[in-house]
């Protein structure tokens, strides 16, 4: 099993040597390799199961180190990131020969972020290399916010789960890209559209196809539990209630279900308490001895949008 701790140095000392470590994030727990390593990053790719055509988010800890990995920083973004870094904010730059065509699955882009979470951000600066880092859970299953939820699936495989402790925000980055020099929204995350919009106006939202080559790795289904999971509205789950389902309701109980197969993200309807519970939640239905798993839709703003997107992959519907 992996070792789960606080030390950054053992952390550095394995991701010098090329192994994997899991880092706490904001945003969920990433699975990370020196980013400038090949054999590094195959082996995140190997270890993940993940497909070699979904390219990896490259962290750092400033600006500065990251103009050493792109050609350019259009103005919108050195804006969005001023505003936001570090932060749940993902962006997508043009890319020096020095990351390797395996990150960024061949394109030309490079996916890069300053994650918020001072233990990671401490490593971060002792490293001479940024590090390559998706979600650290199999490959389709839900992403991980607890140092404990990385050891139960991927315990056997890597060496040290650096502990952060809860990830604060607990859904993954938002994504901006610049197609044509238009900011365009390619994942919603952690950070609200509404927030980026305060800061350089009206973004397009680019739509999710499992087949679209400007779009990879937004499959339709992912962030999936294993139980079969459908989405429905309060009043179809009260009259279908029964002791076989479990579900993952906004602010309210449904009274004619029993409790113990309820969960609330936010009794307080808070979408940020929200965004924060929803994987924690999901895992722990998905381990309740039920057959299916029923959820309904939050408030469409804000994070709220990051979530139902998140529960539309689940059930993969469009
Ligand atoms: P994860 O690290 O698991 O949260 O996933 C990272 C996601 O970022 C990928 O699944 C892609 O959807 C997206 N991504 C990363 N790099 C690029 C890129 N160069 N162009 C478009 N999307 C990207
Ligand atoms: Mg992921």
């Amino acid at each position: 099993m992996a070792i789960i701790g606080k030390d950054i140095d053992l952390a550095k000392e394995f991701l010098q040597n090329n192994q994997l470590v899991a880092i706490p994030t904001e945003t969920v727990y990433g699975l990370a390799g020196n980013a400038l390593d090949e054999k590094a990053v195959l082996s995140i790719f190997e270890t993940k199961n993940r497909p070699s055509f979904d390219p990896l988010i490259v962290h750092t800890d400033s600006l500065d180190k990251l103009r050493r990995y792109v050609t350019e920083i259009p103005e919108e973004a050195q804006q969005l990131a001023e505003k936001f870094w570090p932060g749940p904010l993902t962006l997508l730059l043009p890319k020096k020969d020095i990351i390797p065509d395996l990150v960024t699955s061949g394109l030309d882009t490079v996916a890069v972020r300053i994650p918020n979470h001072s233990l990671t951000l401490r490593l971060l600066a002792t490293l001479d290399f940024p590090l390559a880092a998706p979600s650290a859970n199999p490959f389709g299953y839900i992403s991980p916010t607890t140092a404990q939820h990385v050891n139960q699936q991927l315990g056997e495989k890597i060496s040290y789960i650096l502990d952060g402790g809860e990830c604060g925000i607990g859904i993954e980055s938002t994504i901006i890209g610049f197609v044509d020099q238009v900011p365009t929204v390619y994942r919603m995350g952690g950070l609200a559209i509404e927030d980026i919009e305060n800061v350089i106006g009206k973004v397009v939202l680019m739509s999710h196809s499992s087949s679209n080559p400007k779009a990879p790795g937004m499959l339709k289904s992912h962030y999936a539990p294993r139980k079969p999971f459908f989405l429905k509205d309060r009043n179809e789950m009260s009259e279908m209630s029964d002791d076989t389902s479990a579900y993952l309701l906004f602010d309210r109980f449904i009274e004619e279900i029993d409790k113990k197969n309820q969960r609330l993200l936010s009794p307080s309807g808070d979408l940020k308490e929200a965004a924060r519970n929803l994987f924690a939640f999901l895992r722990e239905l998905d381990a309740q001895p039920v057959d299916h798993i029923f959820a309904e839709f939050v408030p469409d703003r804000n994070l709220g949008k990051a979530i139902n997107d998140r529960l539309k992959r689940a059930a993969a519907i469009d």
